[in-house]
């Protein structure tokens, strides 16, 4: 049965740790993410694909900064829509060369937030270089940033992870989606950005990306909220002695596991707190490997919650 589907891709998709983002790097991840989702579309489901970029805006923030002298600096939801642009580019490729007759497009997607949400005053999310101290002290106070040490290995800029309001462009996205085009969106969670007097303004702030693919799969009424990652399975007292993988889970369950704290803050818990919204609606909600989603749309890999 033909399903609506909104995939999103972990950040080891485009980039493995320890790889250091070369052109070819990024090819080789994207191309082995293409043969994934080209064996879903062949089975005729529709598709949304959301990505993340953390590592590539990491870059091109770098690249702004060592070039200052000759090149303006960009904000960073420039950056962000940049990160959006290539990634679209690498992956709309990589797909069409594996399915000629598919239409599929990229869609330079904005993400708006509340001007007002708490986020705002406690800027969380690290991004960009590590700075020395000093460094830091020095940019906080030159820029207005905010610095905050990154787990023991220096001090980064700290952003906002607001939440995700609404997607702008959805109605776009179903449009593509209606007349059968893949349609890669929301890279990066979106591009931030707060409507003010019906204007929209881009801000600095990081969306979650798993945040971002829960709004868009209820608002482009999918069936399906697959979230692909680094591991085949989500797992109780995970990296314990006495870990256990989850296979199907109720939301009573999820939700129950959720409260005793298994799914940690930065990594698996926005996923699972994803799955659980959309489970509630009464859809279906999987995370699985990337290699394994084909069988996780089966029912046969992964941890699906189900509502
Ligand atoms: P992505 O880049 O795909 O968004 P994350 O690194 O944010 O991936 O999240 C995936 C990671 O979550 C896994 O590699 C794993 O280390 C971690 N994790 C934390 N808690 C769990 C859990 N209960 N079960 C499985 N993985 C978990
Ligand atoms: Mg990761």
């Amino acid at each position: 049965m033909k399903q609506r589907v909104v995939l999103a891709l972990g950040g080891n998709a485009i980039l493995q740790p320890g790889q250091e983002g070369t052109y070819d790097n990024q090819k080789a991840n994207i191309d082995t993410s293409s043969d994934s989702i080209a064996a879903i579309l062949k089975d005729g489901h529709e598709l949304v694909i959301v990505h993340g970029n953390g590592p590539q805006v990491g870059q091109i923030l770098r690249q702004n900064e060592l070039a200052q002298a000759e090149v303006p600096q960009q904000p960073l939801p420039v950056c962000s829509a940049e990160s959006q642009g290539f990634i679209g580019y690498m992956m709309q490729q990589s797909l069409k060369n594996r399915l000629p007759e598919k239409n599929i497009a990229t869609v330079l997607t904005m993400t708006e937030v509340d001007g007002q949400d708490p986020a705002f005053k406690t800027p969380t999310k690290p991004i960009g270089t590590f700075y020395s101290e000093e460094e830091s002290l020095a940019l906080a106070t030159s820029k207005g940033w905010t610095m905050g040490e990154d787990a023991g290995r220096g001090y980064r800029r700290l952003v906002p992870s607001p939440k995700p309001k609404a997607i702008v462009e959805v109605d776009t996205i179903k449009t593509l989606l209606a007349n059968d085009i893949v349609v890669i969106s929301t890279g990066g969670g979106g591009i931030p950005v707060v409507k003010e007097e019906e204007q929209f303004r881009g801000v600095a702030a990081v969306i979650d990306k798993d945040s971002s693919a829960l709004r868009l799969s209820i608002d482009v009424e999918a069936d399906v909220l697959m979230i692909l990652t680094d591991v085949p399975n989500v797992y109780i007292n995970y990296g314990k002695s006495n870990q256990e993988k989850l296979t199907a889970l109720s939301l009573e369950k999820a939700q129950q596991y959720y409260a005793e704290g298994h799914f940690s803050d930065g990594s698996m818990g926005p996923k699972m707190q994803a799955c659980i919204e959309f489970a509630s609606l009464g859809k279906t909600a999987i995370i699985c490997a990337l290699t394994d989603a084909v069988d996780a749309l089966a029912g046969k890999a992964g941890t699906r919650v189900v509502g």
